[in-house]
């Protein structure tokens, strides 16, 4: 059977990240032992050096004690066990002694090592003194080589080193639980993400998966869930979105479908006032159209601003000039409030009065007769501040999140030339010049949309 795809990648990092932890615990281990087994092994053997060299001391003291003579010393080193029995000939030669025997004139009598019978060794090699009532009668050398270990010793041994074999063994087999453990538990959030992941592909946005820690694996869950979250909740009104454009665009058509249907079949007689009615549906399928496609430049980051210094005053007075007959017949006053002595700012003025446009348009739909709209300017700090506030309806809080999003809500009360685009359009305009829009409103309260705009050239200045 054909394995998902992506799973084969998730065993093998279980068991890469076991392999690691197993190989780095076997080496520690390996050369924990191996360090244990050489420091045992030299300081036992270091042991039984000490101890027998004890024994040979003892004896040979008390031999001469008792003989006042190093003759037949030899017996009586054989007799204790701390020479080799006679070799007898064509047995196999003795192991080489670790231990010495000179006299007082400094000859060999008891041969080890590299010290052979009869030999005069020199003065520089020092061993034990050993002095009989005070006068020297021999030295004991020590010749470097191993002593012969009995068999509780080698015993002792054996069973050091079989301990040692055990504890490596148990440490390695812990490492590999212990290995497997944290790999799989490493990985269990990875594998969670995946199939999150596979499930987006199919088209299934909305996902969440646990988060278990606050480390990176734990950051990178939480993103995913709001990634996740983010993408669903675009998907959803993008859906909606080309919902209501089908919707809107479907309505002046209609409209003018059947005028033109009508005046065709000659059941409507043409007149200037149908003309007008089926023109303003075209203008305001042109105007959609428009906003569409200023939205997608902003979107695309192809909206290109054309700046040059332009005086405040002069652009809000442009824009209040164009709205001003409709605001009279609305009984609306249309105030002009500008700081004097404002600097240039440099800016797309078609762009912008374009925002402020789209701004008093609004203000103008959702504002009562006898009612106030002021657009203002006035610097703050080194930037300027474009404001339009309305003595309106004011919007709801839990609205007011949402009128800059760039969904497309179908709104049949809404007057011929508005997309509902219009405030998502705004902000981006606002954005591209590096700039801020954003609402103080209140129901009740009227709306007051600032746009805070910084100069790029102001600091040159
Ligand atoms: P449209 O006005 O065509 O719906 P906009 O993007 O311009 O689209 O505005 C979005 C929403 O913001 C409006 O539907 C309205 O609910 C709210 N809004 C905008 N300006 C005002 C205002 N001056 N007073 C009250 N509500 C407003």
């Amino acid at each position: 059977m054909l394995r998902p795809y992506g799973q084969n990648k998730i065993m093998k990092l279980t068991q890469k990240l076991t392999l690691a932890f197993l190989l780095v615990s076997l080496i520690a281990i390996g050369l924990a032992a191996v360090f244990v087994w050489a420091t045992t092994s030299i300081e036992f053997n270091k042991y039984i050096v000490d101890q027998r060299q004890g024994q040979f001391v003892a004896v040979v003291t008390e031999y001469y004690q008792a003989n006042g003579s190093w003759r037949g010393v030899d017996v009586a080193l054989r007799q204790q066990g701390l020479l080799p029995p006679v070799v007898q000939p064509g047995s196999k030669p003795p192991e080489p002694q670790p231990f010495a025997l000179i006299g007082p004139n400094r000859v060999v009598i008891i041969p080890g090592g590299q010290y052979p019978p009869g030999q005069k060794v020199p003065d520089a090699v020092t061993g034990i003194p050993i002095e009989v009532g005070g006068v020297l009668v021999g030295t004991v050398l020590t010749t470097g080589q191993a002593p012969a270990r009995n068999v509780i010793e080698d015993r002792y041994l054996a069973s050091i080193n079989q301990s040692l074999l055990v504890a490596a063994l148990g440490g390695a087999l812990i490492a590999l639980l212990l290995g497997l453990f944290v790999a799989r538990s490493l990985t269990h959030p990875v594998r969670e993400l995946t199939a999150a992941t596979r499930q987006m592909a199919r088209g299934k946005l909305e996902q969440r998966v646990p988060v278990r820690s606050t480390d990176e694996l734990g950051e990178l869950a939480q993103s995913f869930n709001q990634m996740s979250a983010d993408l669903a909740r675009a998907n959803q009104s993008r859906r909606q979105m080309t919902a209501d454009i089908a919707h809107d665009l479907r309505n002046p058509l209609t409209v003018i479908g059947g005028y033109l249907e009508s005046l065709k079949d000659g059941t409507l007689k043409a007149s200037p006032e149908r003309f007008e009615t089926m023109y303003a549906e075209v203008q305001h399928l042109e105007h959609l159209v428009e906003d569409l496609r200023t939205l997608s430049l902003a979107d695309s980051g192809e909206l290109v601003l054309h700046r040059q210094p332009v005086a405040p005053g002069e652009l809000l007075g442009r824009v209040a000039a164009a709205y001003r007959h409709q605001a009279e017949q609305q009984k609306i006053d249309l105030r002009l409030e500008v700081e004097p002595g404002l600097t240039e700012t440099s800016l797309d003025p078609e762009r912008i009065e374009q925002v402020l446009g789209n701004l008093v348009s609004n203000a103008l739909r959702y504002t009562p007769e006898a009612g106030e709209i002021r657009l203002a300017a006035r610097q703050v700090g080194e930037g300027l501040l474009l404001s339009v506030q309305d003595t309106g309806s004011g919007i709801p809080p839990e609205v007011i999140p949402h009128i800059f999003e760039r969904s497309y809500r179908g709104d049949f009360s809404r007057s011929g030339n508005e997309s509902g685009l219009g405030l998502a359009i705004a902000k981006s305009i606002v954005e591209l010049h590096g700039g801020s829009l954003r609402v103080e409103s209140a129901p009740g309260a009227g709306s007051l949309f600032l746009i805070a705009l910084t100069d790029p050239d102001y600091k040159r200045e």
